[in-house]
């Protein structure tokens, strides 16, 4: 169960807020108060990123074969603790307990991943135009890395960043989101538990503009990883950017899945509601723009109707999520769209919002180009694989797209020209596994991708060995 109180832990201790104040959360399902949360400010932040320097010296010494095996140990108590991790992340965001369990599985096979890369670790070899010098690299730790992360989902977040900073030799100050607290304080006990040095992986806990922006601009954070809007990723980017620190941004999407008029239309739709209402569509890679060929779109729209009326609703975090999508939806109905199904709160306790499509939308229109990270979808219909790609690409966003076809042509042409860090052909628009990388391009993201081998060019810096081991021969 969620503890009453979510303190912040900076250098191995659980410390509340140096003013000790607190923030009030909710539970999702309900609408109950659910525990309060250190509100943290600059003071804290200051005692965080010190004690993550401290203890980042020694960390970094250990071999990264070492600090492998220690991540591991961290995975698998986080599996033998996966009812308590499971029940803490359904409590905090409202998710069905299965859907919680399958996030702490991911977050250990993340951990397990991550792990085994401490006996890879590879570097490169190369030449040199002088004869006798070996050139090779090494990846050295970045020093101090700021983590700030989304609710959405709370442990792979957290895993995803913390892993792979640890790994390479890092100290590390996470701030979770304050609708998702519980998660990473449970994360960063059991770290502990396992035997990780004090200060080594510190949490900070409280609102973005109060402990996010102290860490965004604390001037010994070398590295900012950020998960979340486009609109805070901008701000970081600049601020961060003005000290030129290393700054790796994930951001959001408004992902479009096409349905050809070749494609398995049962597929399709089955992946079309998983894609755009599962977690409640706040998932960066939910498909919120769903593209059918003219051809098929009676069919589409009638079977798509059918299911998404039958899906179960979870809730979306807050009151407030909840409002801002239902007014996005409304505003758009007011310009001249239509709601084909949902488009209102569920008359049950809790913030749910039924499932909605809507028909008849603008591509200039807002509800086409702002990603609302909710349950919602909007439904455009176009003659032919060469309209589907244009408006595909006319979004803001790049960070996944989906096509539905049996055409081999259709699909490569889809891969190599839609405009997304991943593209999936007959499935859903979804993230990636822990050995695939993944990350967007235009306003998903600034190029850097997280898991994967890839993460590792985040979380470390590589430096160029030359030796002339016998200058008597030069
Ligand atoms: P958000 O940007 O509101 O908040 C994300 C985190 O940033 C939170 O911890 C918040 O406290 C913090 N924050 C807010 N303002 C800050 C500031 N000024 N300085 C520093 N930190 C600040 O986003 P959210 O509502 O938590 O998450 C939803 C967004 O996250 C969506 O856009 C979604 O697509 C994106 N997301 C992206 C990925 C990805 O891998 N690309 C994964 C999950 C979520």
């Amino acid at each position: 169960m969620t503890p009453a109180e979510i303190p912040n832990l900076i250098d191995g201790e659980a410390r509340p807020a140096a003013s000790g104040a607190w923030l009030d959360t909710r539970r999702p399902a309900d609408g109950t108060a659910l525990c309060r949360l250190a509100r943290s400010a600059t003071a804290d932040v200051d005692a965080a990123v010190a004690a993550a320097r401290t203890a980042q010296r020694t960390w970094a010494e250990r071999t990264v074969v070492a600090r492998g095996d220690l991540l591991r140990e961290l995975a698998l108590a986080l599996r033998d603790r996966r009812e308590e991790a499971s029940a803490i992340v359904a409590e905090e965001t409202g998710k069905p307990l299965d859907l919680a369990r399958g996030e702490t599985d991911a977050a250990v096979e993340m951990g397990l991943f991550v792990a085994g890369e401490g006996r890879r670790y590879h570097g490169r070899t190369t030449t040199a135009s002088m004869p006798h010098r070996t050139v090779f690299t090494l990846r050295r730790p970045v020093g101090v890395a700021g983590l700030i992360i989304s609710f959405n989902t709370p442990l792979p977040n957290v895993a995803w960043k913390v892993f792979p900073a640890l790994l390479c030799g890092n100290g590390a100050v996470l701030k979770p989101s304050e609708e998702a607290p519980a998660s990473a304080f449970f994360f960063a006990e059991l770290a502990h538990e396992v035997g990780l040095p004090p200060g080594v992986l510190n949490v900070v806990q409280g609102t973005g503009p109060e402990a996010g922006a102290a860490l965004v601009e604390h001037p010994d954070v070398d590295l900012v990883s950020f998960t979340g809007s486009a609109a805070t990723g901008r701000w970081i980017n600049e601020r961060a950017g003005a000290r030129l620190a290393k700054v790796c941004l994930e951001l959001g999407g408004k992902n479009a899945l096409v349905v050809c008029d070749d494609a398995d239309l049962e597929n399709a739709v089955r992946w079309v509601v998983a894609s755009a209402f599962s977690n409640a569509g706040q998932r960066c890679a939910s498909a919120s723009r769903l593209v059918v060929f003219d051809a098929v779109a009676d069919e589409v729209r009638g079977r798509l109707l059918e299911e998404a009326r039958a899906v179960d609703p979870q809730p979306v975090i807050s009151e407030a999520a909840l409002e801002r999508i239902l007014g996005e939806v409304q505003r758009a109905v007011s310009r001249g769209a239509t709601v084909l199904c949902g488009g209102e709160r569920l008359d049950r306790p809790g913030y749910h919002l039924a499932p909605t499509i809507v028909e008849g939308v603008a591509l200039d229109d807002d509800l086409s180009r702002v990603e609302l990270f909710g349950p919602v979808a909007t439904l455009t219909s176009v003659a032919g694989l060469d309209e589907a790609l244009a408006v595909v690409n006319d979004s803001p966003y790049g960070l996944t797209a989906a096509i539905h076809t049996a055409s081999v042509h259709r699909a490569l042409r889809f891969a190599e020209q839609a405009e997304a860090g991943v593209v999936v052909v007959n499935a859903g628009t979804h993230g990636s596994e822990p050995h695939m990388g993944f990350g967007g391009v235009k306003q998903s993201g600034t190029g850097w991708k997280e898991a994967g081998v890839e993460a590792l060019d985040v979380y470390s810096d590589t430096r160029y060995v030359n030796i002339v081991a016998d200058p008597s021969l030069t």
